[in-house]
This record gives structure tokens, sequence and C-alpha cells, in this order.
């Protein structure tokens, strides 16, 4: 396995970090691993949402801990609210705490964006894609949230364009990073899926991260998909990095979707700008 993201241990919590945003010194950047967390049963250890079989106040203090790792507060944290859409969220300042120590006043949001410092852009993810942007120029950030449906929507150019739009970015400037993720191995997916994926995508493109599976079903690469989709909206491919990391492969290490049939934990995304 190739990886572009280093391992970290602080406080007690393992997370991992994209190298390539680490060497700017612009940006706080992690994701979770299930482990360093105080949720049992199927969330345990570090579950970042609830769930009928998670106590709240096991996910406040697994909050807390991640908080104290990564040296910042709870309050700076804006939790998006996702639903597989391509709607993105301008935060600042005022945003912080959303989700945590203030009730999400939002839904719908599957990424968010700031050229703010200090606030903590966080999203949730069990296999579908955790997409990093960073624009060392004009100092702006996004994370956004990209499953099939999502990635079938083209979410990291949506993203790259309300960047465009909102700061002024210019697409090769950006570095990228594409998260923990199911890999192409283990995503199968049927014939519904690839058929709403043909619409939006030509043959040629599709070779490049659907492939033929068992009778009547494909392998899906989301994370070949999503650097095929960032690289036509013009971030370079050296630009772009790839954790490496499968979550299903992985399933003793991240929560994954597919491996426990839904029974599963949240990971987390996090993204700042310092
Ligand atoms: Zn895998």
């Amino acid at each position: 396995m190739h990886t572009q993201m280093r391992e970290n241990s602080r406080r007690g919590i393992p997370f991992l970090s994209f190298e390539s945003f680490d060497q700017t010194g612009l940006t706080v950047n992690a994701f979770s691993t299930r482990e360093g967390g105080v949720s049992s049963g199927y969330c345990a250890s570090l579950n970042f949402r609830g769930t009928m079989d998670d106590d709240p106040e096991n996910i406040a203090e697994n909050y807390r801990r991640m908080a104290d790792a990564l040296s910042v507060s709870i309050s700076q944290m804006v939790l998006t609210q996702q639903t597989h859409t391509t709607n993105l969220l301008r935060v600042g300042r005022e945003e912080m705490g959303y989700g945590l120590t203030k009730p999400l006043p939002w839904t719908d949001i599957d990424g968010l964006v700031t050229n703010e410092p200090g606030v903590m852009l966080v999203a949730f993810f069990a296999d579908c894609v955790p997409l990093y942007f960073l624009d060392p120029v004009h100092k702006a950030i996004a994370l956004s949230h990209s499953g099939w449906r999502g990635s079938v929507c083209r979410m990291g150019e949506v993203t790259i364009k309300r960047m465009q739009k909102e700061f002024g970015s210019r697409p090769e400037d950006l570095l990228a990073g594409i998260g923990p993720c199911i890999c192409g191995k283990c995503y199968e997916v049927d014939e519904f899926v690839a058929e709403r994926i043909r619409e939006s995508f030509s043959e040629e493109e599709m070779k490049a991260f659907l492939l033929p599976g068992r009778p009547e079903h494909y392998q899906l690469d989301l994370p070949r998909m999503n650097r095929l989709i960032m690289k036509q909206a013009g971030i370079p491919d050296d630009h772009i990095s790839d954790s490496g990391h499968c979550t299903c492969c992985e399933s003793d290490r991240f929560f994954s979707h597919r491996a426990s049939n839904g029974k599963r934990g949240n990971l987390c995304a996090f993204l700042m700008l310092n």
C-alpha cells in the first residue's frame, strides 16, 4: 500500500494527516481511526456520531479527546449534516461550535469552505470519500463528502468551483487529498449505480474506475474516480495526495459501512487553517 498520509499519535489518540498539507504549515489536517475513544460495542471506540447504540456522553468525550490531540477546542469545530448532496456551506468564526456546543441549524450540507483561521471543518465517513482542499495562495480550505452519489455529481469539481467563486482560487494552485475510503476491490456496485455513472461519464472515462465484476455487477474505484474528477477540474495530478488506506480492507482500524453491514460508528475528517 502506498500512502501519502503520515501516522501520528498525540495524547493517546492515533490519527492520519496528509504530508503535503502538513509541509505548507498552513493547516491542521487529520483523519481519525477507531482507536483512542470511549465508545463500546460496534461503535468501539472513537465514534463521532450518534446512533441508537452509543451514549451521547461517549461521543462528547470522543470529540474532547480528538480536540485535545489536535490542540484545539470543540467550540472551534463546525459540523456538516451529510445527505449525499453537493451542497456546500461557507462558514466562519460565527459558525464555530455548530453541531457541538450549539445545535446544528442546517441540513443537507455535504461540504464546508472557509478562509478564516481557527475554524475547524469536520465531516463524517465510513467508506465514502473524504476530499480535502487547500488554496495556499488565497489561504482558503474546503472539506467535502463524496460517496458514489456525490462522485456521480462531481462533488470534487463542485467544491473547486465554490472555492473559485468565494476566494478567487485557481485550480492549478490547489492541493488536494483523498482520505481513507473503500477501495475498488472492496466496492461492488450493481447495474443501478453503473447506469447513474454512465449518464454522467463517457465510456473512456469510466474505464479508469469502473471494472466489470460478477454478472450484473461492477467494481467501483472511488479514489480513482475522484482523482479523475479533480484533474479534469484543473488540479495537477501531483498536487493530489492519496491516503492509500481502505476502510473496508482495514475495518479493524476504520469504521466501514460495507464491512459491518451498516453496524458501525463514524470516523471524522478535520481541516483547519492555522
Ligand atoms: Zn478494500
